[in-house]
């Protein structure tokens, strides 16, 4: 099934810590190149953010699928988010 909430790694901010790689208990990341690359987008666990808040300091995680969407899509629901 397509999911619409994964990690999208910006390569222009990020400076190949690896933090992601080993903060992720899901196995979302893995190293190619001295980079960190998504390769299991669908393990990623829907709003968890723990890798952009707990692992990067570099800002260079964001999340493909919005707060609004999910919202749209009422996979979410706004009491649960205010
Ligand atoms: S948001 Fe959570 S589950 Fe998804 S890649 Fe980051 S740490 Fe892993
Ligand atoms: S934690 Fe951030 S800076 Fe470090 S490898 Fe991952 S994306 Fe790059």
């Amino acid at each position: 099934m397509y999911k619409r909430w994964y990690p999208v790694i910006d390569y222009e901010k990020c400076i190949g810590c690896l933090s992601c790689v080993e903060f992720c208990p899901h196995e979302v990341f893995v190293e190619k190149d001295g980079k960190p690359s998504v390769i299991n987008p669908d393990n990623c666990v829907e709003f968890c953010r723990g890798c952009q808040r707990g692992a990067c300091s570099s800002g260079a995680i964001s999340f493909a699928g919005s707060l609004a969407e999910a919202i749209a899509d009422g996979r979410i629901r706004i009491k649960e988010v205010i």
